[in-house]
C-alpha cells in the first residue's frame, strides 16, 4: 500500500522507532578513509561514518538514517538529499506525497561491492552539492525536481563476510513474497531475514513519494527490468504490464554509458541483451527478488542494474567505473523526478479520510494507485514526454463518481494536473472546479491540452494542468531544520513483530504477458 496515512498507520502501530545519536548507535566512530584510500571498497563502519559526516557538512540538506540491523547487528545505513523541508522521512510519518523522490540500493548481494562503493561518490556529490548555488547544474535541477534516497547496503553482513547471502546464508533478492508462488501475495511468509523486513518497512514508509528505485548489482553490464519471476520456471519472457514504461527508462540509464548500450551479454549469455538491456525472466527467471515485490506492492518502477562483468573488480578499476556509471546514475534521477506526471488530489478542508484510485489511461505507462488520504496527495508517473489521460476516483462512493484528466508532458519538466474532492452535499455541478478563469495556473491552456472532465453523480468535474520546469527559482523556499535533529538522527526499525502482518494492498496483474517459448539456452551463472 502506498499510502502516506497507511504507512504511517503502519509503521507507527508495528514497529518501535527509536532516535539515535551516534554515540548510541553500537558502531564505533572509524576515521573515513585517506585520499590515498579515497578508491577502495569502504567498510561497513566507514560508511556509518560517512553518512554522519555527510549530515554535518549540510545538515539541512542530507540527512542521515540508520533504517534497520543485519543479522550480526549492523546498521543499515541511508543518506536522505532533499532542498525541501518536508521531503525527509521521520519516524512514524512519511515523508510528503507531494514531492517525488527515487531511491538507490546497494549491497544487496555481499559480494558485489561496486554498487555500494559507487553510491558513496554520487552521495557525497548530491550531499555537498544540495542547496548550493555554485554546485553542478545538474544537481540543481534533480533536487529542485524532488529527493534521493541512498541505501548503501541491505546486507552488511555478506560484505563482510565476502559472501552472497546475508549471515543466514539467505538470498536478500529471493528472499520477498513472490507474486506468483505465494497465493497470499503481498503478505509475509514468516520466512523474510531482517534486513528484507527493514527494506519493507522503509520503503512503506517513504509511501507514495517514491516513484522508482534500482538496486545494484555485479556479474553482468545490463540493465534488468521486471518481471524475474514466470510460471513455468524456463528463461522466458513475462514483462509487466508497463513494459514501455520500464524500457523507457532503463533506456535513460543505459543510453548515455556506451560500455552498457554494446554490451550483449558474456559467456553463455551472449547475444542475450538487447542494447544492454534485458527483461528479467527472459535472461533467467527468479522468484521472490525485490524489483517484481516493490513494482506489484508498492507500486515503485523498480530496476536491476548489473555494473560490472566482475563482481568483485580490482579497486584500482573503480576511478573508471564511477566514470562510466555517473552520466547513467543522474540521467535515471532525472528520468524520475525532472520529468513526468504527477496527479495531485486535493479535499476540502474538513473533508474525512478516504479512499482514492489513480488509474493511467495510457497503456504500458503506469500502475493504478490507491491512497487514503484528507489532505492533499499526489501520485507520480516517471512518464517518457507525451499527452497522457488519467482517471481519479473517489473510492467511498460509486465508481462513476471520478474525473478524467489530460495533460502533456514535455521534455525536462514535470506537469502535474489537479482534482478537488467537492464539498458534500455538492454545491454545484462544478464544485470541485479548480483552475477556469483568472486563477488558471501557469501552463493551462496554452501549454496544455486540458480538458474538462467527464463528471459523476457528485458534480466532480475538474482539471487543471500545470507545466513545471525543474529548474531552481530564486523563490524556492529555505529548508527549515526539523526540532528532532541534533547531532545525528535515525529511525531503528525492529521488524520481528510485523512477521504475520497481512498487507492489505491490491494490485493489478492484468495485462502480463504469460507466453512461455522455450529458450535453447541453459541457465547462466546468478548475479
Ligand atoms: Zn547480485
Amino acid at each position: 500500500m502506498r499510502s502516506g496515512t497507511s504507512s504511517q498507520r503502519l509503521v507507527g502501530t508495528l514497529l518501535v522507532l527509536n532516535l539515535l545519536v551516534a554515540t548510541c548507535s553500537g558502531e564505533s566512530a572509524v576515521p573515513l578513509p585517506t585520499d590515498s584510500e579515497r578508491w577502495t571498497y569502504w567498510s561497513n563502519d566507514q560508511i556509518g561514518e560517512f553518512v554522519r559526516q555527510m549530515q554535518a557538512k549540510n545538515p539541512k540538506h542530507c540527512k542521515a538514517y540508520n533504517v534497520g540491523q543485519s543479522v550480526l547487528g549492523k546498521q543499515m545505513w541511508s543518506l536522505t538529499v532533499s532542498t525541501k523541508p518536508d521531503a525527509f522521512p521521520r519516524p512514524g510519518v512519511s515523508p510528503s506525497s507531494l514531492s517525488p523522490s527515487f531511491l538507490f540500493i546497494g549491497g544487496v548481494h555481499g559480494d558485489e561491492p561496486v554498487g555500494r562503493q559507487l553510491m558513496i561518490y554520487l552521495a557525497e556529490e548530491l550531499c555537498l552539492g544540495a542547496g548550493r548555488s555554485d554546485a553542478d547544474p545538474e544537481i540543481g535541477a534533480i533536487l529542485a525536481g524532488g529527493t534521493v534516497h541512498l541505501l548503501f547496503a541491505m546486507n552488511p553482513d555478506g560484505f563482510d563476510l565476502r559472501k552472497r547471502g546475508n549471515a543466514n546464508d539467505v538470498d536478500l533478492n529471493r528472499n520477498f513474497p513472490d507474486p506468483i508462488k505465494e497465493p497470499r501475495f503481498p503478505e509475509l511468509t514468516g520466512k523474510e531475514e531482517p534486513e528484507t523486513i527493514a527494506l519493507m518497512n522503509y520503503i512503506d514508509l517513504l509511501g507514495n513519494s517514491l516513484v522508482g528505485a534500482t538496486h545494484l548489482h555485479g556479474g553482468a553490464l545490463v540493465m534488468v527490468v521486471p518481471f524475474d519471476g514466470n510460471r513455468d520456471g524456463t528463461r522466458s519472457p513475462n514483462p509487466t504490464p508497463d513494459n514501455e514504461l520500464y524500457l523507457y527508462l532503463a533506456k535513460r540509464y543505459v543510453e548515455v554509458q556506451p560500455e552498457m548500450a554494446a554490451s550483449t551479454g558474456i559467456g553463455a549469455d551472449e547475444g542475450l541483451f538487447q542494447n544492454g538491456i534485458i527483461q528479467g525472466s527472459s535472461w533467467y527467471p527468479l522468484w521472490g527478488g525485490l524489483q517484481d515485490f516493490f513494482y506489484l506492492k508498492n507500486k515503485v518502477y523498480f530496476t536491476t542494474v548489473e555494473m560490472s562483468d566482475n563482481k568483485w573488480p580490482s579497486q584500482s578499476t573503480l576511478p573508471s567505473l564511477w566514470s562510466q556509471h555517473r552520466p547513467s546514475m543522474y540521467a535515471y534521477m532525472k528520468a524520475h523526478l525532472e520529468q513526468g506526471l504527477t496527479v495531485q488530489v486535493d479535499f476540502p478542508p474538513g473533508s474525512k479520510e478516504e479512499s482514492v484510485l489513480v488509474r493511467m489511461l495510457n497503456p504500458e505507462m503506469g500502475s493504478p494507485v490507491e491512497f487514503r488520504s484528507k489532505t492533499t496527495h499526489s501520485v507520480h508517473y516517471p512518464v517518457p514526454a507525451g499527452n497522457y489521460s488519467l482517471r481519479v476516483e473517489w473510492r467511498s462512493q460509486e465508481v462513476s463518481e471520478g474525473v478524467t484528466l489530460a495533460g502533456e508532458v514535455r521534455p525536462g519538466e514535470r506537469t502535474t494536473l489537479r482534482a478537488e474532492k467537492p464539498s458534500e452535499p455538492p454545491t454545484s455541478a462544478g464544485g470541485g472546479a479548480r483552475g477556469g478563469g483568472a486563477a488558471a495556473p501557469r501552463g493551462e491552456g496554452a501549454q496544455s491540452r486540458m480538458r474538462r472532465g467527464g463528471s459523476g453523480k457528485g458534480g466532480v468535474a475538474v482539471s487543471a494542468v500545470e507545466n513545471t520546469s525543474t529548474t531552481p527559482g530564486p523563490n524556492e523556499p529555505k529548508p527549515t531544520m526539523f526540532p528532532y535533529v541534533k547531532l545525528f538522527s535515525g529511525i531503528v526499525i525492529m521488524g520481528l513483530p510485523c512477521l504475520g502482518y497481512r498487507y492489505r494492498s491490491s494490485f493489478a496483474r492484468g495485462r502480463a504477458s504469460r507466453s512461455h517459448l522455450r529458450s535453447r539456452r541453459g541457465l547462466s551463472h546468478v548475479v
